[in-house]
Parts: C-alpha cells; structure tokens; sequence
C-alpha cells in the first residue's frame, strides 16, 4: 500500500520534471496540499512528509482541523466558494485565499483581518470556462476588481486562482491555463502569483507559468463525500 508520503514523492517528481520541460526552477512552483474531506491525521501525515500548506474549501472542516493540528507550524489556504457572513472567521484563521470573485468579499476580509496579523495574501478566481463555471469573476471584469482589491490596506493582491473546465486534451488545458496567464500580465500590477493545476493538469499549469499547484486526489487519494 502506498503511503502519503509515497505519493508526495510523485508529485513533486511530476511537479519537478514539468518545471524543467518548461525551463523553470522547479522551486518557482509551491505544492498547496488541498485536504477537503480527509482527516486531520492525514494532514499531519503529510506535514511528517515535508508538506506545510494545506488548502480547504469548507470553513467549518477547515476551523476543526487547525484545532486539532494546533502543535504544527501549518499555513492554511482557503480556496472554497466564501460567503460573506464567513469572511470574518476566513480573515481570522488563513493566511491565504484563493478564492475572491467580487469586491464585497475583499472588503469584509480586509476590514475583518486581524491588525496583529500580516495582510491577507489574496488570489481573485477568473472564470475563463464561460458558463461551465459558476464561480470566479468575468475576465471582463477582472481589470477594475483586481485595482480595487489592490488598494485595501490589509490585503496583499498576489494573483490570479482559476479552476478550467476539466479536459484531457493537453492542447485545451494549455489554451485555458495560458489565458488566465495573459489576463495576469494585462494587468499591469506586480503580481508574483498563478494558483492554478489540480492532480490531473498540473503539468500544463506549471507550463503556463503556476506558482502554486492545488492537489487533492494525487496525495490524499479519492475523496469519499459519503463520509462525514
Ligand atoms: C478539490 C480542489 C482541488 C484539488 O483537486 P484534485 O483534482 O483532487 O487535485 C484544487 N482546487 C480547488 C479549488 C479544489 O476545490
């Protein structure tokens, strides 16, 4: 039976032979281990491994796993859908989100953060699979969201986050993960962040220039949402 720690080892040499096919230091690309749905002795498993950034999508699971993993030096990422009366606890308990599509969201998290913390490390979503994703901002509305985001005093505007429609052709993957790259770079605001790959696309994302990959299912195995 493989172990997390066997299967933190693939991805990092899937993660490493992408960054050199691509020209890139492989240590320009961060692993986010997204832990939705498993348990918390599965994080600290992965922690034993070399793993200290986890990704969580559900504030709840997220707020009881950091209770109990409370002894490890852990940085926590939110990445899942985020409603407002959420944004408080969001702004109290992550170092990152990944997941802002609109403007009142990033108020709240930025009036909601903490002064004795740093400022919040944001991504803004994109929605760049039309209408097969609900989430995320339109590219056309990315422009005037990512300068007001910029300009809150406890946000720290890092990138771009977008989850493409899955596919398994490699021509379509790159033409999505590079599109989101473009409309980074039409920003013209010093961004260093690309949060985009999950298990089955990570290597066109490291291609297309991600810095964080996001991976479940290729460290933690299939999730099972029959259980609670
Ligand atoms: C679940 C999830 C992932 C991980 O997906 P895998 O295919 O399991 O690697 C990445 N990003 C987000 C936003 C997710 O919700």
């Amino acid at each position: 039976m493989s172990t997390i720690a066997d299967s933190i080892a693939l991805v990092r040499s899937r993660i490493h032979a992408a960054a050199k096919a691509a020209g890139r230091d492989e240590n320009s690309v961060q692993l986010l281990a997204v832990s939705k749905t498993k348990p918390a002795q599965a994080l600290r498993q992965a922690y034993a491994a070399g793993l200290r950034d986890f990704g969580e999508n559900y504030l709840q699971e997220a707020l009881s796993k950091q209770l109990e993993l409370r002894d490890l030096p852990l940085s926590w990422h939110f990445i899942g859908p985020i409603q407002s009366n959420k944004t408080r606890a969001i702004a109290e308990h992550f170092a990152w989100v990944h997941s802002v599509d609109r403007l009142k969201i990033a108020q709240r998290l930025s009036e909601q953060r903490p002064a004795e913390l740093p400022p919040l490390n944001i991504c803004i979503q994109v929605n760049v699979s039309g209408e097969a994703s609900k989430s995320g901002c339109t590219p056309a509305d990315l422009p005037a969201l990512a300068t007001a985001i910029n300009a809150l005093p406890r946000l720290k505007l890092r990138g771009l986050m977008a989850i493409p429609e899955p596919t398994d052709e490699r021509a379509e993957q790159d033409a999505a993960f590079a599109a989101v790259q473009q409309l980074q770079a039409s920003l013209g605001l010093p961004l260093d962040t690309l949060s985009m790959g999950m298990s089955h696309d990570l290597e066109s994302a490291i291609a297309q220039g991600a810095t964080w990959v996001r991976i479940g299912t290729a460290l933690f195995g299939a999730r099972d949402y029959s259980q609670p």
